[in-house]
């Protein structure tokens, strides 16, 4: 009897979500079928969407709306609160699964190599995104007595954790932020934040929206220094080639021609300083040192051997986030991602049989959400390729109910999709009373006691 395409997906965020989507709407799909399983290590699904994306953002977060859609199908399962490989290995899934996909996304901050990163008050920003948006396993509190603040980075995190903390708490109190970070955020005592690129306005990877939203906060002004506005023929290409860039690079005059106005909060955002050392007295921040850099012509830049000394009391490196190494996968250190063709693992030149990979576990931290699909479908098209040409393994145990059953004897306690509308219910309900969409629930424990886990 021919029986359903059994398909894993380890990490529920977007690239793992459109990956499962991507196979329901394949050919495969009609008889016999696929069944996908989605394995998550949180009690809840849609990685960086529920633990990144700002929570000023509601639009954005509301892909999770769409994402419900593909969840809501009976072909599909998650499994949540299941960790890869502690809970279930490659070679479990593997035994369980025709083919496994890896969708475990990004998490951590990467290193920024430069002398004082580790003093007291030096914060890398996946941290203190993770806190803000209410991630079960970072600490419930977050140190804010900085006046002046300095932010690394000139992306849109950068531009997310500089809005952060120039809005005031009762701006983000409408969000779904839990108590405790609208708490944290009241304590804030941030006038000044500074935005540092090394590089220049043509260069800056903001998108054009998030930078304009910027300046639509009551309490930030928003300046430019007329003279950080620069190009050479490198960046004059960049801008003719890449409308957004160009886009970016306008906001940006605009905003250095503009008289300064007197909202509370001031947001600098400064070119041509590339940041050289954090500094330090007694183990905590007390400034920041930028070496001023010029166009090289090409759209790079150089040092000018001119250093400034900024007074600011804390830092927050915005330099890209990392991804974990997956135990028993390859590795590429350089760009901290599985190696890969097409999404096909590969190890030694070869296929590792069965393994797949999409999102930002494959093609590295760039790139927002809706750039997750069409990676998923080329990881998916070369799964089923390999299907119909007869080179996934055999699985000993492919019987969905098998899954339970490892799981229920391996002691864990997962979530399921049921639990998630369960989850969603108890955060709405949450929020209901003070008229807010949700206020989310932050303990795992009470993720997974609302989850009926
Ligand atoms: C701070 C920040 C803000 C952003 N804001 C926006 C925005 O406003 N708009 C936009 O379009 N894009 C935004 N992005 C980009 C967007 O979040 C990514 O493009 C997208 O989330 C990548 O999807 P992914 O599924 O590859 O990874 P992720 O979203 O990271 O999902 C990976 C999933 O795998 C799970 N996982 C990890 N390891 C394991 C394991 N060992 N076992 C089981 N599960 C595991 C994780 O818990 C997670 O749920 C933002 C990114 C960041 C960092």
């Amino acid at each position: 009897m021919p029986r359903p395409l059994r398909v894993a997906i380890v990490g529920a965020g977007p690239a793992g979500i459109y990956a499962a989507d991507a196979l329901l709407k394949s050919e495969a799909a009609t008889e016999p079928g696929v069944s996908i399983d989605l394995f998550e290590k949180m009690p809840a699904p849609f990685g960086l969407i529920r633990y990144g994306v700002a929570p000023d953002h509601p639009r954005i977060k509301g892909i999770i709306t769409a994402l419900h859609q593909v969840l809501d199908k009976p072909q599909v399962r998650l499994f949540g609160n299941v960790d890869y490989p502690n809970d279930i290995s490659l070679d479990e899934l593997h035994s369980l699964y025709d083919a496994v996909i890896f969708s475990t996304g990004a998490t951590a901050d990467r290193a920024l190599d430069i002398p004082g990163v580790d003093l007291d008050g030096s914060h890398g920003a996946a941290d203190f995104v993770s806190w803000y948006d209410g991630h079960p396993d970072v600490p419930r509190t977050w140190p804010l007595e900085a006046e002046k603040v300095a932010v690394l980075g000139v992306g849109n995190v950068a531009l997310d954790v500089a809005r952060i903390l120039a809005k005031t708490a009762d701006e983000l109190l409408p969000t779904e932020i839990p108590p405790n970070v609208y708490e944290g955020l009241k304590a804030n005592k941030a006038l000044e934040v500074h935005v540092f690129g090394r590089r220049g306005p043509a260069q800056a990877k903001f998108s054009p929206m998030e930078l304009r939203e910027l300046d639509h906060s009551p309490t930030i002004e928003v300046v430019v220094n007329p003279e950080d506005i620069d190009y050479d023929e490198g960046s004059i290409a960049t801008r003719r080639a890449n409308k957004q860039a160009d886009m970016v690079a306008k906001t940006l005059e605009n905003w250095a021609i503009r008289d300064i106005g007197d909202r509370p909060h001031k947001l600098f955002l400064h070119f041509f300083e590339s940041p050289a050392e954090v500094l330090g007295e007694d183990g905590k921040v007390v400034g920041l040192r930028t070496e001023r850099t010029e166009l090289d012509g090409t759209g790079n830049v150089k040092g000018t051997g001119r250093f400034t000394d900024w007074d600011v009391q804390s830092v927050y490196r915005a330099v890209g986030y990392l991804s974990d190494e997956l135990p028993k996968l390859p590795w590429d250190v350089a760009s901290g991602t599985v190696p890969d063709e097409g999404g096909r693992v590969i190890e030694g030149g070869v296929h590792l049989r069965s393994t797949y990979v999409t999102g930002w576990i494959r093609r590295g931290p760039i790139g927002l959400i809706g750039h997750t699909k069409g990676d998923a479908n080329e990881t998916v098209a070369n799964l089923l390729a390999d299907h119909a040409q007869g080179r996934l393994h055999d699985p000993a145990t492919p019987a969905p109910e098998a899954v339970d059953a490892f799981l229920a004897e391996r002691g864990v306690r997962y979530t399921t999709w049921e639990g998630w509308h369960r989850l969603d219910a108890a955060e709405k309900a949450l929020g209901e009373p003070q008229g807010r969409e949700r206020v989310k629930i932050v303990e795992r424990d009470g993720m997974l006691e609302a989850s009926g886990a």
